[in-house]
């Protein structure tokens, strides 16, 4: 599938249909694709036709969008930057991405350091007023970059995951059909909760565009107030829900969080975390007309690439919860430190293989030759990636065991406790820092941070407090450790290593 043909074909065959909907806003097709051919010329008579990158900085403007796809449209991949985003990591992105532009589709201050930004209001100028050009995105390759979205990274910095149209394409030729047909999924309405810097909403954006449904954007200040939230979900009509599992467990703390709620959901797509049996039957009881589900895959392989079905029977039966089948035109193998692939039922590294692996981070050639590899399978040439994670396969279904480093998920983010690490080392008077995960029934609930001081600590909690407030300039929310304990020294196993189990042991 072609993305952008489809939605020129949105725009001639349903141009009312709404495309994008927000609490306050909303885009139909034939804006959506008139505002960003607009948006595109203008891009490539102000910046040439390179291919530097354009940061969008924003939330969950339905003008985002429209951004996103001008600059795909001229030729240059977007990437996109939360407003959660602290000023200090957003600065670190922005050094790393290099773009030619900053698009601000939203009313936010930004320091976008010597990038040229482009406002809201300007931007809907250009949009309004704008001249598309003769076939605006007629000169986008396959192998050109789409969108660039920036992981946590160990060194502390974040690295960029450059992903292709044709990655995109080749995503959504199968995301489409996950649960239900896409002829079904014509028309419908879909949830987009996640940031549109984590790729997760890929799965919900695009699918949703590609089908010609409805995006329903929640917006951070609309899931922060759950009488708000659900108000709105009762009014939304979302057939197709697309979450981590940690948001579903958010939503079922509540009992109004049924089917009466949303009678028109249909299908659960889950990604980016561990699906649990509780979760899922849960759901099944109270959502007795939707199917659930449950994919896998890491950003490097854009979005997802095994899926299964999680019906009562494999809930019940199942413990933990496979992933899924891998897609077609990808390969999934298990490989043991040597490289060498392993049979069936036997675990080592998840290795992913085919035609959505990216094509590496942008801008750091060493770190992408460590990661993606090129590789020969059946006479074909496919691109692979070392996930890092650990799993197994039997029969073709692949199971996730957890991580073979120290990158974690919590709340469905993706974090690497190095990158936490080298943060609070900013901080002049630590002198140590080591961070561990709080669990509870098996899965992270938070994080802590144990410290060592240059000086002796008069009050713990004081000191507490006035270091998460400095680390809000470095870190999102999401990585702030929500315990610090303050120790003398950091415990060492007998053969030298930070003694990790200790550490986390003495937090509970
Ligand atoms: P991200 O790049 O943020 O999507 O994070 C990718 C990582 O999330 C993967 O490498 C896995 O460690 C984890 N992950 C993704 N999908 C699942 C899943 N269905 N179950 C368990 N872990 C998952």
């Amino acid at each position: 599938m072609d993305i952008l043909k489809r939605l020129q074909e949105h725009c001639r065959n349903i141009p009312e249909q709404p495309a994008i909907v927000s609490e306050t806003e909303q885009l139909n097709y034939r804006q959506l694709e008139e505002y960003s051919n607009a948006l595109a010329s203008y891009l490539t008579a102000s910046y040439g036709k390179s291919k530097e990158p354009i940061v969008v900085y924003g939330h969950k403007n339905v003008f985002m969008i429209v951004c996103f796809l001008a600059c795909v449209k001229a030729g240059r991949g977007y990437c996109p930057i939360d407003v959660s985003v602290p000023a200090e990591r957003a600065a670190a992105i922005i050094n790393e991405a290099r773009p030619s532009v900053v698009l601000m589709p939203e009313n936010a201050k930004f320091m976008a350091g010597e990038s040229e930004t482009i406002n809201l209001s300007q931007i809907q100028a250009i949009c309004r007023e704008g001249d598309a050009g003769p076939d605006a995105d007629a000169w986008v390759k396959d192998g050109d970059t789409f969108y660039i979205i920036f992981t946590s990274g160990s060194s502390g910095t974040p690295k960029g995951v450059k992903i292709s149209l044709g990655c995109l394409n080749h995503f959504l030729d199968w995301a489409v059909e996950l649960g239900i047909p896409s002829k079904e999924k014509r028309g419908s309405t879909f949830l987009n909760q996640a940031p549109f810097s984590f790729d997760l909403s890929v799965m919900d954006l695009y699918t949703c565009l590609a089908c010609g449904g409805t995006l329903w954007v929640m917006t951070k200040e609309v899931q922060g107030d759950y009488q708000k939230m659900f108000r709105l979900m009762e009014d939304s009509d979302v057939k197709v829900w697309v979450s981590t599992p940690s948001f579903a467990d958010v939503c079922l703390a509540d009992q109004k969080f049924a089917q009466r709620l949303l009678p028109s959901l249909r299908v659960f797509l889950f990604c980016g975390e561990t699906l649990t049996n509780r979760t899922a039957l849960q759901l099944q009881e109270r959502f007795p007309k939707a199917v659930i589900v449950n994919t896998y895959g890491p950003t490097e392989s854009t979005v997802a690439l095994t899926e299964v079905k999680v019906d009562r029977e494999l809930a019940v039966n199942e413990n933990p919860l496979p992933v899924g089948r891998v897609k077609r035109g990808s390969a999934i193998e298990i490989w043991d430190e040597q490289g060498k692939a392993m049979p069936d039922g036997e675990s080592g590294e998840i290795i992913l293989m085919g035609d959505t692996v990216s094509t590496g981070y942008h801008q750091r050639e060493e770190l992408s030759r460590k990661s993606f590899f090129m590789c020969r399978r059946n006479d074909e040439v496919l691109r692979g990636y070392h996930t890092g994670d650990s799993g197994y396969l039997k029969n073709g279904m692949l199971y996730y065991l957890g991580r073979l480093d120290r990158q974690i998920k919590l709340h469905g983010y993706r974090i690497e406790l190095d990158d936490i690490e080298q943060n609070l080392l900013r901080l002049d008077r630590v002198k140590s820092a080591v961070v561990t995960t709080n669990e509870r029934d098996e899965k992270i609930t938070g994080l802590t941070a144990h410290i060592v001081y240059d000086r002796k600590v008069e009050d713990g909690r004081q000191e507490a407090r006035r270091m998460k407030e400095e680390l809000k300039e470095f870190l999102p929310q999401y990585m702030i450790p929500k315990k610090i304990r303050f120790l003398d020294s950091i415990p060492m196993t007998a053969n030298g290593k930070v003694d990790r189990k200790m550490l986390q042991g003495a937090v509970r």
